[in-house]
C-alpha cells in the first residue's frame, strides 16, 4: 500500500482517480469503509484530540487534502501523487455514481442544505440514483438511531456525512457497523459549498 505518514497520521498516496477506484472497489465488493479527507487544520485537531487521532488511525482511507499536507510530506522527504480533496472529488464521484448506478445518501449540514445540493444535483446528474438526504442537526434529540434505520432502508451505497472535523469522523466511527452503506465518507463543509 502506497502511503505517506505525516505527524502520525497515515494518508493514502494515491491520484484522484485511484481514490475512486478505491470507492468503487468499497460499492462492489461491499466492504465497509471509513473514508476522510484530512488537512492541515486536521492535523493540528489531533494534537489535542486523542480519539479523533486514533479515528483516523483505524480508518480504511485517509486521504490528503490540500496543499499544507503536500509541503509537509516535501519537508519530509516524501512525495504526494496529488492533492486528494473532496471538493475536486466530488463532481467525479457524483459522475462515477450515476454511470455505475450506485446510489448516494446526503446527510448533514443546516435544514434545507442538503435539500438545495439535491436539486442541483438533480439537474447535472439526471440519472444518478439519489437515496435520501438529510440536515445534520439531530444528535443532540437522540435521533441517530432512526436516522440510521432510514438510511439503511433506501439501500444507499455511498454515504456522505457533513458534520465538520471531528463531529462526522466521530459519529461515522461510532456507527459504522450499523451503517449498511459499503461506502462512508466525511466531507465536512462540502454541501454549504456546494448549494452556496
Ligand atoms: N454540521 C452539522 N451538524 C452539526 C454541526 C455541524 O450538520 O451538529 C454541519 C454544518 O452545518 C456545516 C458542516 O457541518 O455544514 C461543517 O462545516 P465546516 O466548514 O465547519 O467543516 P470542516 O471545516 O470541519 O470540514
Amino acid at each position: 500500500k502506497d502511503t505517506v505518514t505525516l505527524l502520525d497520521v497515515t494518508f493514502n498516496n494515491c491520484t484522484m482517480n485511484e481514490a475512486l477506484g478505491f470507492i468503487q472497489n468499497g460499492v462492489e465488493n461491499s466492504n465497509k469503509g471509513m473514508y476522510f479527507f484530512i488537512n492541515p487544520d486536521c492535523l493540528n485537531k489531533t494534537f489535542t484530540d486523542k480519539y479523533y487521532f486514533d479515528i483516523l488511525r483505524s480508518a480504511d482511507y485517509v486521504f490528503p487534502d490540500g496543499v499544507g499536507i503536500n509541503i509537509g510530506s516535501k519537508m519530509t522527504g516524501q512525495t504526494l501523487k496529488q492533492n486528494v480533496n473532496g471538493t475536486d472529488m466530488f463532481p467525479l464521484l457524483c459522475s462515477m455514481c450515476q454511470q455505475r448506478g450506485y446510489s448516494m445518501y446526503f446527510l448533514g449540514a443546516k435544514p434545507g442544505i442538503a435539500a438545495r445540493m439535491v436539486s442541483i444535483l438533480r439537474e447535472e446528474y439526471t440519472s444518478l440514483k439519489i437515496a435520501g438526504y438529510r440536515d445534520g442537526y439531530f444528535q443532540k434529540d437522540g435521533e441517530t438511531e432512526s436516522v440510521i434505520e432510514a438510511v439503511n432502508k433506501t439501500g444507499a451505497q455511498v454515504l456522505l456525512v457533513a458534520f465538520g472535523v471531528p463531529v462526522q469522523e466521530k459519529w461515522i466511527y461510532e456507527n459504522r457497523s450499523r451503517l449498511s452503506p459499503p461506502v462512508v465518507m466525511g466531507v465536512g463543509g462540502l454541501f454549504d459549498f456546494y448549494s452556496g
